[in-house]
């Protein structure tokens, strides 16, 4: 997509995220959903941000979408998590879905049911969830057991997903399932009202607590067929051939990541925040400074390098760099924020700097599956050493 598209969004992003910023803490102390922040995403148009313009949307891809929420996230690391989940089914079902093989007929149908998606968006403001993970195997990337079970016009859809971010606060869960008997894994959406539905157990978590991820039980919810939102074989085909995807998780801690830096550089200076000293003259703190400048300049050169290539069909070094900008975000952004933190000093651990928040929320960086940086370890270490 054009840059223009992009920095018209930045440009929105700049507009709108100081009241993200002054509403983080907030967020955080109650465990409370932004929902002021999603009406300004709405207002600002930024939830059709990947919604093709012939639908109304802002029309911008993956790679736009990866640097706009990460500009997000320097504001709201919480806001941008949840933005990537929203986002994430207009990618698949839109970009994502055009480089896939879909017989002409399916692709026909495709275009109808995510017409209807694109127009709840941005006529209606509907809000997107992805719950996908179960917790029932180590890595969520294996293994689902929410069930789809064929039944005039649709599907019955029961099962439980765990961590499902924007609880009660989504308009769609757009969930993964299998249909009894069947290989294949299917995305389907269900409706927030559906009422088999339930939102379970509670949300008071280390870090990322305006998420609201609370677990979703589903019990024999209809969902009709023109919820499909990806054709039967194509979240397969998604997940082998437009790995990317799994990546889009990192803007919000790309954006953390200089959050801190922009907090630390201020803090040293003295002045931002108001009333404190400078720092700048002490030597270990100039070359911790540095530190994290250098591990903040490595992390993003890697991870653009990643998403400026991404495209359908990687090959194994584009793979292997994904790994890498993956697994370098997600933990730069926790040794970033313990480094700010030591640096800064104690004055810093107080609630009335964003930095414990930073520090906590940085934290849950390195959990995320699929790519988690275990996972990306693993497959790192495994790379080019065995034939398959
Ligand atoms: C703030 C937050 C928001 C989230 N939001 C969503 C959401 O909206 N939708 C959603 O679907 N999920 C979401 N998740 C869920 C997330 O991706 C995990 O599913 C979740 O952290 C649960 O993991 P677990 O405890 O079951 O980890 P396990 O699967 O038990 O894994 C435990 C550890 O083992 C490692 N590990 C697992 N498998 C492998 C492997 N094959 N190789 C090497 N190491 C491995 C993992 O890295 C992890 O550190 C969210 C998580 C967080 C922290």
């Amino acid at each position: 997509m054009s840059s223009t598209v992009r920095e018209r969004a930045l440009e929105i992003v700049a507009e709108i995220g100081p009241g993200f910023r002054e509403r983080a803490a907030g967020y955080d102390r109650d465990a409370r959903f932004p929902f002021e922040n999603y009406a300004d995403l709405r207002d600002a148009g930024l939830l059709g941000l990947c919604v093709p313009v012939a639908h109304g949307g802002m029309g911008c891809g993956y790679r736009d979408y990866m640097h706009v929420a990460a500009a997000l996230g320097r504001w709201c690391p919480m806001t941008a998590l949840t933005y990537n989940m929203h986002t994430q089914t207009v990618l698949w079902t839109g970009v994502v879905a055009d480089d896939l093989a879909m017989v002409p007929a399916t692709r026909e149908r495709h275009e109808a049911i995510r017409g209807a998606l694109y127009r709840s968006i941005v006529e209606d403001g509907a809000i997107q969830s992805q719950p996908l993970s179960e917790g029932i195997a180590k890595g969520a990337t294996t293994g689902v057991t929410t069930t789809a079970t064929p039944v005039e016009g649709g599907w019955s859809v029961s099962g439980r997903k765990i961590f499902a971010s924007l609880a009660g606060a989504a308009h769609a869960y757009n969930l993964t399932c299998v249909v009894p008997g069947e290989e294949e894994i299917r995305f389907l959406s269900v409706a927030a009202d559906n009422p088999g539905v339930e939102i379970v157990g509670t949300w008071d978590t280390l870090g990322m607590r305006g998420t609201d991820s609370r677990d979703l039980v589903f019990r024999d919810a209809f969902v009709p067929y023109s919820a499909e939102l990806l054709p039967a074989g194509i979240y397969g085909q998604l997940a082998a051939r437009w790995p990317y995807v799994y990546m889009t998780l990192t803007p919000a801690y790309v954006g953390l990541i200089d959050a801190v830096v922009e907090f630390v550089q201020g803090y040293l200076r003295g002045g931002a925040p108001p009333g404190i000293v400078a720092r700048r003259d002490v030597g270990p703190k100039q070359w911790a400074w540095a530190e994290i400048q250098i591990m903040a300049e490595r992390a993003r050169a890697i991870w653009e390098r990643a998403v400026d290539e991404a495209a359908v069909d990687p090959t194994p070094a584009m793979l292997r760099r994904a790994w890498v900008a993956s697994y370098s975000v997600m933990e730069t952004a926790q040794e970033v924020a313990a480094k700010a933190i030591r640096v800064c000093g104690g004055t810093t651990i107080m609630k009335r700097f964003p930095l414990e928040q930073h520090y906590r929320d940085a934290r849950c960086g390195a959990l995320m599956l699929p790519w988690s940086a275990e996972v990306c370890l693993d497959r790192l270490g495994r790379f080019g050493l065995f034939d398959e």
